[in-house]
């Protein structure tokens, strides 16, 4: 199935844009408190709520724009359509989720009133051509990349998925323990790669002066695709650094939810079969008790940013709940402030522009351009040697590692690590085939057809894997090479998801287009020493993106935020 899918050629028909009527700039004013406390205690912030003289619709006569070639129009502000995928590679879905068959004139109010609904409850992202949108909040605001509708996903595979959730958390723990397997696993990787290879030296420091996470926070998204052909929920990776969307995935599906509230009737869906998404509330209720853990009233929690964050509102919203339902105060440091602020006392305190600091959350660390001097390197060290609580710690972070999740799947791997049987029949379950560039076999099998494989380095944030002829090509080269370049990389079983059709929302204008899908589901773990306090699933991203495109990162600009609708 998959070459087959691989096999129907792609094309793009671009529709001139023709500007109807122009949504004006977004800006969002700061929620209120009870702003705040309705939209994660209740699924849904009623949206009649916002008084109804704030809302003038366009104009009804945004006149039907019809495009000969497709007969497949959608109306907005700005139209432009963009149809990747050959009618003849996608099987039909249900009527009710043939979304490209919806009315075109609601489909147009459905988008109208998604961005409105965006604008007034913060599913918003600094915008690109902003300049200022990544530094200074409320500057530069645009709405999210969004899908109008849900995805249709299986409710069996949606119980699998979270029932994962906790097990995968536990694993992550205890191979975090286990300092020697993450050395040895990821020693030819630290000659191939020298990020790697410095967080491996952070953490060679820590188990030389034999240091101990007592307490051990980790806020994990463990990302799958269904397999159309096998119909198998198969693991893509396990995130257990800077995991995002916490925030913004809960909004999207509140927003489809008040879409399908309000719709539902003419859809033929039910607003109900959106499951409710409590990411916020479980990552706030986790930082708190971390907090509490740590026990100084006095201490903050420490987000560690990027200098430029677009998605910096995903962050705030984490902040704005945590200091009002807990009154835990955050502050936001980039690696070269913490460096030049950051101070050890004698026993542990980490303290950064003279605060305590209980939990350091990164959002950022994960890649070397997070690293452009010593000084940051310098920066994680010193976060490393104190006694904060560390989400993730360098042993937390090495865990998650693409080489890892290879080392994880070889046979009896997993039993190195947890004794229940059934959990580790079910992490088996959801693995694809993922192999080392050692595998003779496999690397001619990838030459021969590069289409049913991707090659990983040992990167995060998406644009990073190499697909199609390019895997051929990469590893030919690597072969005449013959040194140690191909530990930088890992093969991994090309998974190809359900083509559905799908409504994208970027900038103010709908893309009509067929997509795939991704699903993570976040993980919550909190331990000190023995005693295991917090363990849970807690909540979920859907990203979708269209089916032409191999990467999938939202804030890479490859896919959009969605939710899902439980079949
Ligand atoms: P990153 O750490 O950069 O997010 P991922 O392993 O998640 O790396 O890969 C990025 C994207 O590439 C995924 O979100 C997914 O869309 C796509 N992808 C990754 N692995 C596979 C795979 N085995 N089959 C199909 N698509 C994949
Ligand atoms: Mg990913």
């Amino acid at each position: 199935m998959g070459a087959a899918y691989s096999s129907c050629s792609t094309h793009s028909l671009t529709f001139s844009s023709q500007t109807l009527f122009s949504f004006p700039t977004i800006t969002t004013k700061t929620s209120s408190k009870s702003n705040l406390e309705s939209k994660f205690n209740t699924c849904l912030y009623p949206t009649n709520k916002i008084s109804n003289t704030h809302l003038a619709k366009p104009i009804k006569t945004m006149a039907q724009t019809s495009f000969p070639c497709s007969g497949l129009a959608v109306k907005c502000g700005k139209v432009e359509e963009v149809e990747t995928q050959e009618e003849g590679c996608v099987r039909k879905p249900p009527p009710m989720f043939d979304y490209h068959g919806i009315d075109l004139d609601l489909i147009q109010e459905m988008v109208y009133d998604s961005l409105v609904w965006s604008s007034l409850h913060g599913l918003v992202v600094g915008d690109k051509s902003a300049q200022r949108s990544g530094k200074v909040p409320g500057v530069g605001l645009v709405h999210a990349p969004f899908a109008l509708l849900p995805v249709p996903f299986p409710e069996s595979h949606w119980t699998q998925a979270c029932e994962l959730a906790p097990i995968f958390s536990e694993l992550v723990d205890r191979v975090s323990l286990d300092g020697k397997f993450l050395q040895d696993s990821l020693s030819r990787t630290k000659k191939a790669d020298s990020f790697t290879s410095r967080l491996l030296d952070i953490h060679s420091k820590t188990l030389e002066i034999n240091k101990k996470e007592e307490i051990r926070l980790g806020l994990h998204r463990s990302d799958y695709m269904l397999d159309e052909q096998t119909k198998l929920l198969l693991q893509i990776e396990l995130n257990t650094i800077s995991s995002s969307f916490p925030g913004l995935s809960c909004l999207v599906n509140e927003l489809q939810r008040s879409l399908l509230t309000q719709h539902g009737e003419d859809l033929g869906l039910d607003p109900k079969r959106i499951p409710s998404n409590s990411a916020v509330s479980h990552f706030v209720e986790a930082f708190a008790k971390a907090w509490n853990e740590y026990n100084n009233p006095r201490a903050v929690v420490m987000f560690v940013v990027q200098a430029e964050e677009r998605n910096m509102y995903d962050q705030h919203w984490l902040s704005a709940v945590l200091n009002e339902r807990h009154n835990i105060k955050t502050i936001r440091k980039t690696l070269a402030e913490i460096d030049a602020e950051g101070e050890l006392l004698p026993d542990g305190t980490l303290l950064v522009g003279g605060k305590a600091i209980a939990v350091v959350y990164f959002r950022a660390g994960y890649t070397p351009n997070d690293y452009p001097s010593e000084l940051e390197w310098r920066a994680r060290l010193l976060m490393e040697q104190s006694s904060a609580i560390k989400c993730p710690s360098i042993s937390y972070h090495l865990a998650g590692t693409k080489k890892i999740q290879q080392e994880l799947a070889k046979p009896n791997v997993l039993e190195r690590f947890l004794d229940n049987k059934e959990d580790i029949a079910k992490l088996r379950e959801c693995f694809a085939g993922l192999w080392s560039l050692d595998d003779s076999d496999i690397v001619e099998k990838a030459i021969e057809k590069p289409e049913l494989f991707v090659m990983k380095p040992q990167r995060e944030g998406g644009g990073n894997n190499i697909y199609g002829v390019d895997v051929r090509e990469t590893l030919q080269r690597l072969q005449k090479e013959g040194t140690d370049g191909n530990a930088a990389y890992i093969l991994m079983q090309r998974i190809f998801p359900t083509v559905l059709p799908t409504f994208l929302m970027r900038d103010g204008i709908c893309h009509k287009d067929h997509a795939i899908s991704e699903l993570g589901i976040y993980g919550a773990y909190l331990r000190n020493k023995d005693k295991v306090i917090m363990n849970d699933q807690c909540g979920f991203l859907m990203r979708t993106k269209t089916s032409s495109s191999d990467e999938g990162g939202v804030a890479a600009g490859f896919a959009v935020l969605d939710s899902i609708y439980l079949t």
